[in-house]
């Protein structure tokens, strides 16, 4: 790595704890990794959590023919990102993960709104929804977490969830933490690495696109006011992306320190409507 290329990557770090919500839980990042040599393997240490539900089949029309549902066939993975435990956990967590451009924490505890509601519940609540909505037009749904109770899994395993399942399309759903003018909403893209993702980084900006027209005209929420570019952002320092070999995005559904933004967040509508255009993007995508 050439010192230009370190300072890259250094400037990349600092958008990422904005991106993610900051910190992760406890003291700074302990390295327990060993030698930082970007040949060894990615570790894992959380016990793959991904349980699979499928879609309804076909139902039989009145006629007595089934109907073709419009996600049928179609396999999805919702990660909802972070975990409510792993503030509870910081040596799990802050354990060192090779996601090939860098090292990082296996997890962060993600941002929280002024009032105590947490982007781990927040990224939870909108997966859940999101996860009815498109079982209900038929597709296989993958999350990478069970429930948010518990830790991780870490960034490394996110992506491999997606891969093993050859996902169709794979979404990691966030609320950023920036400052409290900030608002509005935005999507992260893989960028092309000498790697895994690279021959995904095309369909990932399409469907990138397909979900920013989505959810802003589903939710009415504006483009990020302070990252991308019309809430277009690429990115190569998240393992979520980098190691994923389906098209996959990030999307920062606002700004959980905006009281605006907050608000919303709070509000169970809201996050209807969310869940409502993030399908539709991801549908309007997949079709
Ligand atoms: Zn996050």
């Amino acid at each position: 790595m050439t010192s230009k290329t370190l300072a890259a990557a250094l400037v990349l770090c600092g958008l990422s704890a904005t991106a993610c919500g900051g910190v992760a839980a406890g003291a700074g990042p302990a390295r327990t990794g060993g030698a930082a040599s970007p040949a060894a393997p990615p570790v894992r240490t959380a016990p793959a959590a991904s349980p699979v539900t499928s879609g309804s089949p076909a139902t039989p029309a009145a006629g007595g023919s089934a109907t073709t549902l419009p996600l049928s066939g179609k396999v999805v993975v919702v990660d909802p990102g972070h975990n409510g435990q792993n503030h509870r956990h910081p040596s799990k967590i802050n354990k060192r993960v090779n996601v090939l451009t860098q090292w990082k924490s296996c997890d962060t505890t993600g941002t929280v709104t002024p009032s105590g509601y947490s982007e781990a519940a927040f990224a939870w609540d909108v997966s859940q929804r999101l996860v009815k909505i498109l079982k209900s037009r038929g597709a296989t749904v993958r999350l990478t977490r069970p429930d948010n109770a518990g830790v991780g899994p870490c960034i490394t395993e996110r992506a491999a969830i997606g891969n093993r399942a050859k996902a169709d399309a794979a979404i990691s759903i966030h609320a950023d933490g920036s400052g409290t003018a900030d608002h509005g909403f935005h999507i992260i893209m893989p960028k092309k690495i000498n790697g895994p993702v690279d021959p995904v980084v095309g369909a990932s900006r399409k469907l990138g696109l397909a979900v920013r027209n989505a959810y802003r005209a589903g939710t009415g929420e504006p483009y990020s006011t302070y990252i991308g570019s019309k809430a277009m952002n690429f990115r190569s320092d998240l393992g979520g992306l980098n190691l994923s070999t389906v098209p996959k995005i990030f999307i920062e559904c606002g700004n959980m320190k905006n009281p605006g933004d907050a608000a919303r967040f709070q509000d169970a509508a809201f996050r209807q409507k969310a869940a409502s255009a993030l399908a539709e993007g991801l549908q309007n995508y997949l079709e």
